[in-house]
């Protein structure tokens, strides 16, 4: 990778961050004035934010994983290259720092939180604490992957992983065995169960080949060919 590659991740990450953290906080500033609802509805939404979150991060990982190769325009090096990456040097993510791990993620929670500070006077106001947890909870997701790699993470993290509050280690383990074909919802990973029993990803791939005839993992290069220095 050249350094102006490198050098335009860099801006990238840290673009997404910035973002991402001013939205979020700005979000948490105007719900402040907003807590008039009451802690039953509050939970409401963050049990909701929290599946939405978890089913973004499972469609987002499949897609990337399943379709398109590292030279698709845009999303091919600065997204399904990472993705596949991942599946052959899965502890590399170790290595990255808070920014280039988060700031992607921080960015794509910009938009929820953005939406939510634009609709928080027309829209009732469970909906703009819905897009709080959603943002909230895909801008963790990527952090929450790399904890469930960490051999010895934190005590809290280890806590929130033990009661399932976070993805698990083992839970997300079973992505990672054979031809990566399942479990792809990374943030807690409790729909994992449900799309893979029902055939969810499957049934999507089957309706994508009949409207595109696109091939799902047509294009996977499973070799060092794809790794490239660090970030
Ligand atoms: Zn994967
Ligand atoms: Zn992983």
């Amino acid at each position: 990778m050249t350094q102006t590659a490198s050098k335009s991740y860099r801006i990238y990450d840290w673009a997404g961050a910035v973002l991402g953290a001013l939205a979020i906080g700005r979000l948490s500033l105007l719900l402040v004035n907003h807590i008039d609802v009451s802690v039953f509805s509050i939970f409401a939404a963050l049990i909701a934010g929290l599946l939405v979150a978890d089913l973004f991060s499972g469609l987002v990982h499949w897609a990337f994983d399943t379709w398109g190769t590292t030279k698709t325009w845009l999303v091919g090096p600065i997204a399904i290259r990472t993705f596949r990456e991942h599946h052959i040097d899965p502890h590399a993510m170790l290595r990255h720092g808070f920014v280039e791990t988060n700031g992607h993620n921080l960015g794509l929670a910009a938009l929820p939180a953005l939406a939510g500070v634009l609709l928080l006077d027309s829209v009732a106001v469970w909906n703009a604490w819905f897009l709080f947890f959603v943002a909230l909870f895909v801008a963790m997701t990527s952090q929450i992957h790399k904890w469930a790699h960490e051999p010895s993470p934190s005590k809290i993290v280890k806590v929130f992983q033990t009661f399932r509050l976070i993805i698990p280690p083992a839970t997300h383990r079973q992505h990672h065995v054979g031809a990566h074909t399942g479990a792809y919802c990374i943030t807690v990973g409790w729909l994992n169960p449900l799309l893979d029993k029902t055939g969810f990803f499957r049934t999507l791939e089957r309706a994508i080949t009949f409207l595109t005839g696109a091939v799902p993992r047509s294009a996977h290069v499973c070799s060092t060919k794809i790794m490239s220095p660090e970030r």
